[in-house]
């Protein structure tokens, strides 16, 4: 789990990139077109070839087809001309033979001894043998001149309605017995021998002609007409005469649409293309992917960096898989140092002394492997050492590391050095108790009137006694022992109390520690009561004491409590002196334990009430209205009850008579601690 932003490369350049496109798109057009032009190419030659076959194929049949022919033609020479029998044979040669049109035999002179002609009809109806007749008397001069068959030159035989057709003649010199007996001719339809000579599939896609040697067209076959584009000429040799034989493709240039294997080609070619096209959009998305992730990866590496918490990744055997730079800072140890260590290694930075412990803590972690532990998500705080070996207090905050299959991979914490904070914490303590020192401190002044105020009864009791022991040691009778010895007790009694006093007022400017005990709360209105009866005899006040009928127990300082209840049933008293009437000068004293842990109480009088403008500075030191005030009791109150955890409060009396002082002090945390305290909450009357 190495900071991955390092490892990633920045994306290509857009340049580069369309340049690459632009070649890959240039060399799949470029290989389309070959592709295509050779495709068209193939198409074309195979064309040709198909015409040359047809040519040759052609002239060989045409030849074999004349050689036949000729034979057939001998054949007929032995019977006489003028015979049943050669018509016969000429007629039945002539059916088998569909290019042979007539058959005529001549004597010597060139002379035309009988002629058949042939099924169709005659051929020389519209102009006569005689004026035909150049041709076939030239080829017969040769055949004689050669003793062998001679064909003549081609020549038209006109049929009526301006058509007509090319023949040609055969001459066969006929010899009877070693000597001359006439000629046998023979006359062609050159239409007529090109018929057939093709086998089906290629007479459906080549025209066959005979033509002369400047292009004119004698005769033709086939059943469409030749494009002109695939030609193929074949010489047909015969004596007397060589026929031009052209086989001509009726297909034109392969179209580049309706061509089968081209369209293929172009489809193919269109798809690819396509192929492409989402193949670069896919790039595209996959590229704008990338940057997404790439940015995404620089801002989680900028928000760690930042971070000032540390992080540390913990596999599922304890090794440290990842930690970010807060943490290497806090630390002192490099990334390094603390990732490439085994999984038995202790991490360098657990406190030596305290090894033992934290391994056993990773253990039980361990173990529990996939549990969250409470304090993991609550956080616990424990020790960690720093490289130059300083000891420092951190946070953990601890989360499962879960996979993209939800498995338990394991542990990232979240380490926060808290030794500043400890160190603020412990500073602001400072400063409070210095605060506190001085807030009592100023209550000195305060505390010195309390003393005086409050030493003054035992004292004077202290005095009184004294002297009344002096008197009656100075006439001493039978009871003299007796009284003195009471007098002694009481002078103890006063002394102690005096005693008291002093010491909770000591340990209150020091601060002690906390030495609260748990007190019924009817032993401390009892150790009161005697002094505020005193103080209330005197105006006529009565006093209506309203405690819970099983008495409650409050933690608390009990002189100092004490001392609370008699400023503040003293204030109501002397609220009730002057205004009050004598029959509604009462001063009830409440009790509640409204709350399990708290218990109030409630000095009600039915005086005057407080003024707005008295409530305001009502707490403040050395406030009051009475001449002989020091207007330092409710302050003080205040601060002992604050110190107690507990609040001080006042407000109108029941019914909007009067006024109401509350506070509150805490209730001891269980039944038993009460019971254990119990013994401890004796009773003393002042
Ligand atoms: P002191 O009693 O010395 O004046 P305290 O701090 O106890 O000082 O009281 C301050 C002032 O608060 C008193 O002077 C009085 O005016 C007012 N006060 C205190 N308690 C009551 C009360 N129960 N009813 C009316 N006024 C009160």
């Amino acid at each position: 789990m190495n900071p991955p932003a390092a490892a990633l490369s920045p994306p290509p350049r857009r340049p580069r990139r369309a340049l690459l496109w632009g070649a890959l798109v240039g060399l799949l057009l470029v290989a389309q077109t070959l592709l295509v032009a050779l495709t068209l190419n193939y198409e074309s030659s195979r064309a040709q070839d198909e015409a040359d076959a047809a040519a040759t194929e052609a002239a060989g049949e045409v030849k074999r087809d004349l050689l036949r022919t000729v034979q057939s033609l001998q054949a007929l020479m032995w019977n006489d001309g003028s015979t049943p029998p050669w018509r016969d044979g000429a007629s039945a040669l002539m059916r088998a033979q569909r290019e042979l049109l007539r058959v005529e035999r001549r004597d010597g002179a060139l002379d035309v001894g009988a002629a058949v002609d042939s099924g169709y009809g005659a051929l020389f109806v519209q102009m006569a043998r005689d004026a035909l007749d150049v041709e076939a008397e030239v080829a017969c001069a040769a055949a004689r001149r050669m003793s062998a068959p001679v064909f003549s030159r081609t020549y038209f035989v006109p049929v009526g309605d301006g058509r007509g057709v090319e023949v040609m003649d055969l001459c066969l010199p006929v010899k009877d017995a070693g000597r001359d007996d006439g000629f046998l001719v023979a006359t062609f339809g050159l239409a007529a021998l090109l018929e057939g000579t093709l086998a089906p599939h290629r007479t459906r896609r080549h025209e066959l002609t005979f033509v002369e040697g400047d292009g004119t067209r004698l005769a033709r076959a086939g059943a469409g007409r030749g494009a002109g584009v695939y030609v193929s000429e074949r010489l047909v040799d015969q004596p007397g005469a060589t026929l031009q034989l052209r086989a001509d493709g009726v297909a034109g240039r392969p179209s580049l649409i309706p061509n089968l294997t081209t369209a293929l080609v172009l489809g193919l070619s269109m798809a690819l293309f396509a192929v492409v096209l989402l193949l670069a959009r896919d790039v595209r998305r996959r590229a704008r992917a990338e940057s997404a992730l790439a940015e995404a990866l620089a801002f989680r590496q900028a928000m760690e960096d930042s971070l000032v918490t540390g992080l540390r990744a913990r596999d599922l055997e304890g090794r440290i898989t990842y930690v970010n730079p807060a943490f290497c800072a806090m630390t002192g140890f490099g990334a390094d140092e603390l990732q490439q260590r085994g999984a038995e290694a202790l991490p360098p930075y657990w406190p030596p002394e305290h090894a033992a412990s934290y391994a056993e803590r990773q253990r039980a972690r361990l173990l529990g492997a996939g549990r969250e532990p409470r304090e993991a998500r609550e956080g616990f705080e424990t020790v960690f050492r720093r490289k130059n070996g300083e000891r420092f207090p951190v946070m953990i905050y601890e989360a499962p590391l879960v996979d993209g299959d939800g498995r338990h991979t394991g542990w990232m914490s979240a380490v926060l050095d808290v030794g500043p904070q400890r160190r603020m914490e412990e500073l602001s303590r400072q400063q409070q108790d210095r605060l506190q020192a001085t807030a009592r401190l100023a209550t000195v002044g305060e505390m010195a009137s309390l003393l005086s105020h409050e030493l003054n009864q035992p004292l004077a009791a202290i005095a009184s006694y004294a002297s009344g022991s002096l008197n009656m040691m100075e006439q001493p009778d039978a009871d003299t022992p007796g009284m003195l010895k009471q007098a002694m007790e009481r002078i103890a009694e006063q002394a102690e109390r005096a005693g008291r006093i002093i010491k909770s007022v000591h340990h209150f400017v020091r601060r002690r520690e906390r030495q609260h005990e748990s007190v019924a709360v009817d032993a401390l209105i009892e150790a009161v009561l005697p002094l505020v009866r005193l103080q209330a005899r005197k105006s006529g006040t009565r006093i209506e004491l309203d405690l819970p009928a099983k008495a409650p127990r409050v933690m608390c300082d009990r002189t100092m409590t004490e001392q609370v209840l008699l400023n503040l049933t003293r204030n109501a008293i002397q609220a009730m002196e002057t205004d009050t009437a004598l029959e509604d000068r009462v001063l009830t004293l409440r009790v509640r334990q409204a709350h399990p842990r708290w218990v109030s109480f409630h000095v009600v009088d039915q005086g005057p009430g407080i003024a707005p403008d008295v409530a305001q500075r009502l707490f403040t030191p050395f406030y009051t209205t009475r001449s002989e005030g020091m207007g330092l009791g409710l302050s003080l109150c205040r601060t002992v009850i604050e110190q107690h955890g507990g609040a001080l409060d006042f407000g109108p009396g029941p019914g909007g008579r009067g006024t109401e002082f509350q506070f509150t002090l805490p209730a001891p945390r269980s039944a038993a601690d009460a019971a254990g305290d119990a013994a401890q909450s004796i009773v003393t009357p002042p």
